[in-house]
């Protein structure tokens, strides 16, 4: 973050701009329409700055902006000089102003356009009434917080109100109706049990996310997840949200799958709203069939939001079609995980063709050749291993299951692996990595 975004209060308090032209009356009509009683001049007199909270300069004489900057920087006085960042202490953003709601836009001076065109995205996603609907929050704000002292509670009334009935009169013009709705949604309070969500968050690009768990991760109280999610998926969460890592690598178990079903359990009797965030699809070797179980089992409502998984994710951006119309009927996730040393898997059914794509694979590579050569699998049929696949990083080794097996343990870096075996693999399209 190069520059900390704040807001400032003006009420009251004088605001120098130094200029005269377009840009500077826009700063003075600003500044006095956040309650700042403007000073305005051409010729800068340090005085001037006595009593000032702040200053901007425009359009003035360079000599003028000079002394202006010099003298402000020694007071310790926060001043800009419009679209000249090197001469600011702050610099002001693109902003949507729905007041009391207002947002500020910045690319800190990297690319005021791109600003510019995010400000026209969200005016549109924010209707002009938003300004009307925050008001009639803060009217309602002492009460809500003396009948619901629990924060998470009050918030999902808030959440409710604000994202359902309560908004849609507002925005039709009924703002008297829309304070009765409000009265009636606070008497009513919230069902008090707590809701967990089972989540996709797929191969780790936030972009891969689905539009249902990215407006989750934005409701959510709590956040319980595990290695797989990377910092670009969890940026898309609210920033409040309490983050739980329970954490799991092969044979590195963080909390034991019953700890994480009880911490489940528990946080959905507490009334909250839980996003179990997990790579991939929940229920593609994801253990999500059991923490759902577990769910219903202590009676906590949950709900399923697939993502996309490992295997899609990884043909996709390989650009390896895990069927084919011409040769390819029929495709078969599986895992490489072993049980007690073996590897439990029905060789024979796989090796009759289809693409098999092996999850957790990596490791018992040799093991996985060994059945599938006894079973009959032709020893030239092509395979590939891609590492941190639907991510930037990506890498793809493509070859034989014996070429794979041997080469793997030198080219893997460490990062989940999915195994793909099939004719497929030798009608790869594109070039990508
Ligand atoms: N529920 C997840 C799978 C969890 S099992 C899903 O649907 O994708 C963990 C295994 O998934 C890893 O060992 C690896 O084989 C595979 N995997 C997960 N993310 C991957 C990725 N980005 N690239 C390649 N393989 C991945």
């Amino acid at each position: 973050m190069r520059y900390f975004p704040i807001f400032m209060d003006l009420t009251g308090r004088h605001a120098l701009v130094l200029g005269d032209g377009e840009a500077s009356d826009r700063k003075a009509l600003a500044l006095e329409a956040a309650g700042a009683i403007v000073i305005r001049t051409t010729t800068f007199q340090p005085a001037q700055l006595d009593e000032c909270a702040v200053a901007i300069a425009a359009e003035a004489a360079e000599s003028e902006i000079e002394a202006l900057v010099e003298a402000a920087n020694r007071r310790g006085i926060p001043f800009n000089v419009v679209d000249r960042p090197a001469l600011c202490s702050f610099i002001t953003p693109a902003i949507v102003d729905r007041s009391p709601l207002m947002v500020a836009i910045s690319s800190g001076g990297a690319a005021p356009v791109l600003a510019r065109l995010i400000r026209a995205r969200i005016e549109s996603l924010v209707p002009p009434a938003f300004g009307r609907l925050a008001a009639i929050a803060d009217e309602f704000k002492a009460e809500l917080r003396r009948r619901f002292p629990n924060t998470s509670l009050r918030r999902r009334i808030l959440e409710r109100a604000l994202g359902g009935r309560v908004a849609d009169l507002v925005v039709a013009g009924q703002e008297n109706a829309a304070r009765e709705e409000m009265t009636r949604q606070m008497a009513e309070g919230a069902d008090s049990t707590g809701i967990v969500y089972l989540v996709g968050a797929g191969p780790g690009s936030a972009d891969l996310l689905t539009l249902r768990a990215h407006r989750l991760l934005g409701e959510a109280d709590v956040i319980v997840h595990d290695r797989l999610i990377g910092t670009e998926v969890l940026d898309m969460a609210r920033r409040d949200a309490e983050r739980i890592y329970v954490g799991k690598a092969r044979a590195n178990h963080c909390l034991p799958q019953e700890g994480i079903n009880d911490l489940l359990i528990r946080l959905g009797r507490e009334g909250r709203k839980v996003v179990r965030l997990k790579g991939g699809d929940p229920f593609v070797f994801g253990r999500g069939g059991e923490e759902a179980e577990a769910l219903e089992a202590a009676g906590i409502a949950f709900e399923v939001v697939p993502g996309v998984t490992a295997a899609l994710a990884c043909a996709a951006q390989a650009g390896i079609p895990l069927t084919h119309r011409d040769a390819t009927r029929s495709v078969t996730f599986v895992t490489g995980h072993t049980k007690d040393g073996r590897l439990d898997l029905d060789f024979v059914q796989l090796a009759r063709g289809g693409t098999i794509a092996v999850y957790m694979g990596i490791v018992t590579l040799p093991l996985l050749r060994d059945g599938l050569f006894a079973a009959g699998l032709a020893a030239d049929t092509p395979a590939a291993l891609i590492e941190r696949g639907g991510t930037s990083a990506q890498r793809v080794l493509t070859g034989t299951l014996d070429s794979l097996a041997a080469e793997a343990p030198g080219w893997s870096q460490g990062g989940p692996t999915l195994v793909l075996i099939g004719d497929v693999v030798g009608r790869r399209v594109g070039l990508r990595a």
